[in-house]
């Protein structure tokens, strides 16, 4: 496995639609391999081909970042020519991604989905997911026809305003409970 270089907003590549995978080639799952070992440095949750300048429908996800058990918590998906075949309701989420660097933005996404993808054996599997789970894979699967979350967020912040906010509203929280009392 190896490193690979992720590529950032002003890239051409991050703009197109990329190309169906019409074989899992060895040189597929090196792709495959080398987008979870650069996900993982990066401290992503998820990456898509074209963030690795590969204009393929392909992104791998590990989005469970809160579950209590390891197991599901490091659970990889690797999703090849994914397709969303159901959305339903919206949520806020706030997104940030390896290939916008320093920037957090609010976007609106469905609350949940059901998402088809063969996975790297070769097998077609479905999926559903909600909350935060949903919005990685919309995010991910919006890189593949080359839209990026800042493309179509309502509202754009730096890492430092968006780390301000939170605070603010943790402290506003706080007051309110203790009104409740
Ligand atoms: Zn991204």
């Amino acid at each position: 496995m190896a490193l690979r270089n992720i590529t950032v907003k002003g890239d051409e590549i991050l703009t197109k639609k990329c190309k169906t995978i019409k074989a899992i080639t060895p040189r597929i799952r090196v792709l495959a391999e080398d987008m979870v070992e650069t996900m993982l440095a990066a401290d992503g949750v998820g990456i898509a081909a074209p963030q690795v300048g590969v204009m393929k429908r392909m992104f791998v996800a590990m989005p469970h970042v809160e579950s209590g058990d390891e197991s599901i918590r490091n659970k990889i998906y690797y999703m090849i020519n994914p397709e969303i075949t159901y959305r339903e309701g919206t949520q806020e989420s706030s997104e940030g991604c390896l290939s916008v660097p320093g920037y957090m933005g609010l976007v609106d996404r469905p609350e949940k989905i059901r998402i088809k993808a063969t996975d790297l054996d070769g097998n077609e599997q479905e999926y559903e997911f909600e909350g935060f789970e949903a919005t990685v894979f919309c995010h991910e699967y919006d890189h593949l026809d080359g839209i990026l979350y800042s493309d179509i967020a309502k509202e754009m912040m730096t890492a430092e305003e968006y780390a301000k906010r939170l605070e603010e509203v943790k402290n506003e929280h706080a007051g309110e409970e203790a009104a409740n009392e």
